[in-house]
C-alpha cells in the first residue's frame, strides 16, 4: 500500500435479512458505497483505495433466524482495530469506516475500536453515522422511521448493486411490517422476533426499486465523501464519531 493514501474500511454483518435479501446484505451495501465514495474521492485528487470488507460482527438481534453469525463484542473490537492498527503502521493518511449495520452494540463495538486505535497510534478514524440528522433527512422516509431491516431501503440498495442476488418473486409478495426496529429496541425489544419481525424483515421489501437504490447510494457515499474532506482539511477535529 503507497504511503499517505485514504482507505475505506466497509464493515458490515452476515445476517438473516429477511426471506428475500442475502445473508451477506450489509456488507455488500457497505461494500458499494465505498466503492461509489472512493470513485468520488479519487475524482477529486484524493487517491482512495477500498479494503475487503469486515463480514461479521456483533449480530445478536437476528441470532435465533438460521445463517446469521455473530461474534463477541471483544472479538469484533480486537479485529478492527488490528486492522486499523495495520493501516496506520503502513502509512495510511487516514481511515473511513463505511458501516451497514446498525445494532447497538456493534456500533458500540465500533466506537470501542476507534477510541483504541487513536491512543495507539495517535491517528483519528472517521465514521460518519447515517443515522445522524444531517444524512438521515436525504434518506427514504422508511429509512427514518426506522423499519429498516431488510425493507424497501435494503432491498433497493442490494437491487442496485447486485440485483442478482435478490429473490425478487419472494420479495414482490411480502406484506409489509410497519414497526421501527429504533422504537423496538427502545421500548426493550432484545431481538427481531420480540420486535415483531417474525420473518427478519421490517418494512415494505415490495416497493423497492433500483432507482430508489441509487439515490441512497448517493447520499451514503456523499456522507464518506463529507467526512473525508473535513477530517483531511481539518486535521485537529475530534473524530467524527458515532456518538457525538
Ligand atoms: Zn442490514
Amino acid at each position: 500500500m503507497e504511503r499517505g493514501i485514504v482507505v475505506i474500511l466497509p464493515i458490515g454483518s452476515t445476517e438473516a435479512h429477511g426471506p428475500h435479501l442475502p445473508l451477506s446484505t450489509d456488507v455488500i451495501i457497505s461494500e458499494e458505497m465505498s466503492r461509489r465514495a472512493a470513485e468520488k474521492l479519487t475524482a477529486r485528487g484524493i487517491e482512495t483505495l477500498v479494503l475487503p470488507a469486515i463480514a461479521y460482527s456483533v449480530t445478536d438481534f437476528s441470532a435465533a433466524f438460521p445463517g446469521t453469525i455473530s461474534i463477541k463484542k471483544e472479538t469484533a473490537i480486537a479485529v478492527i482495530r488490528d486492522v486499523c492498527v495495520s493501516l496506520y503502521q503502513q502509512g495510511a493518511k487516514l481511515v473511513a469506516i463505511a458501516n451497514s449495520h446498525l445494532e447497538p452494540e456493534h456500533v458500540e463495538s465500533i466506537n470501542q475500536a476507534i477510541d483504541s486505535v487513536e491512543q495507539e497510534t495517535g491517528q483519528r478514524i472517521v465514521f460518519p453515522d447515517k443515522r445522524k440528522r444531517r444524512w438521515a433527512q436525504m434518506l427514504t422516509e422508511e429509512f427514518r422511521r426506522g423499519d429498516c431491516h431488510a425493507g424497501s431501503y435494503e432491498s433497493s440498495l442490494v437491487i442496485a448493486a447486485r440485483p442478482s442476488l435478490v429473490r425478487d418473486d419472494i420479495r414482490e409478495s411480502l406484506d409489509k411490517v410497519p414497526i421501527s426496529i429504533a422504537d423496538q429496541i427502545r421500548q426493550g425489544a432484545r431481538n427481531f422476533s420480540e420486535a415483531g419481525g417474525v420473518e427478519a424483515y421490517f418494512g415494505d421489501p415490495a416497493a423497492a426499486s433500483r432507482e430508489e437504490g441509487d439515490a441512497s447510494y448517493e447520499v451514503l457515499s456523499d456522507m464518506i465523501v463529507t467526512a473525508v474532506v473535513e477530517a483531511l482539511t481539518k486535521p485537529s477535529a475530534a473524530s467524527d464519531k458515532t456518538q457525538e
